[in-house]
């Protein structure tokens, strides 16, 4: 097991110290590694597969807050539902349609962020910045339509590069994006504020530009093969 427990503290400090939480990301890691954080005190893990989501969940600690933060195929939005705190990857209509019908079947609320593609490399996922901040428009214009899901901001992943500041506009653009859209759910300061963004080789720079959620993974894992 080579869950780093000192890098947890470190990391969760400085992130405590700016008001922003860690979300531990778990994929591809047993349940023994995930309890070993869970005993240090963290609640929120994340992870991108359903199949292993939903093989690992039952058997661990029900108050913990699971995040999903992969690619979401609408037909297995069902297997999260009961549980799922968090879908960070949200990234169309019919998707967060999905969700609130399933949600409704468990009489849950969920909260979603909107994967926005910040990054130069055209393989990561998420939607136009104006798709976005569209999509936010045409569900805050009818909010009763969603009344089983809780748009709480962004989320968006910077490009995989050395150029740091590259990586920093990157996050201001998105920062700079959740201020535009938080008007048109009324402006008020505790809607619409999450900005997901950092994870191991860039959360510090991340929690600089305003990230109220960093993911971590290997930093507090370890590598995965
Ligand atoms: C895997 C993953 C992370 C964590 O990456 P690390 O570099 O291991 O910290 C964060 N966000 C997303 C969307 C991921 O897929």
């Amino acid at each position: 097991m080579a869950v780093n427990i000192e890098a947890f503290k470190r990391i969760s400090g400085e992130a405590g110290a700016r008001g922003s939480r860690l979300a531990a990301v778990s994929k591809t890691k047993p349940v023994e590694d995930i309890l070993a954080l869970y005993g240090e005190g963290q609640r929120i893990f994340a992870e991108n597969y359903v199949q292993e989501l939903i093989g690992k969940q039952p058997g661990l600690p029900d108050d913990i807050q699971w995040h999903f933060i992969g690619h979401l195929q609408r037909n297995k939005v069902k297997y999260l539902a009961p549980f799922i705190s968090m879908i960070q990857t949200v990234d169309s209509l019919p998707l967060l349609e999905e969700i609130n019908k399933q949600a409704a079947r468990h009489n849950r609320v969920i909260d979603c962020l909107l994967e926005v593609h910040i990054a130069r490399e055209a393989t990561k996922s998420g939607l136009a910045q104006r798709d976005a901040q569209a999509l936010a428009e045409r569900i805050t214009r009818d909010p009763a339509a969603f009344p089983h899901v809780r748009l709480c901001g962004l989320m968006g992943m910077a490009s995989f590069t050395d150029d740091l500041a590259l990586v920093r506009s990157e996050f201001r653009k998105l920062k700079e994006l959740c201020s535009r859209i938080q008007p048109f759910f009324g402006g008020d300061a505790g809607v619409f504020r999450e900005l997901s963004m950092g994870m191991s080789a860039d959360y510090s720079l991340a929690l600089e530009e305003g990230s109220t959620l960093i993911r971590v993974g290997s930093l507090l894992f370890g590598s995965r093969n």
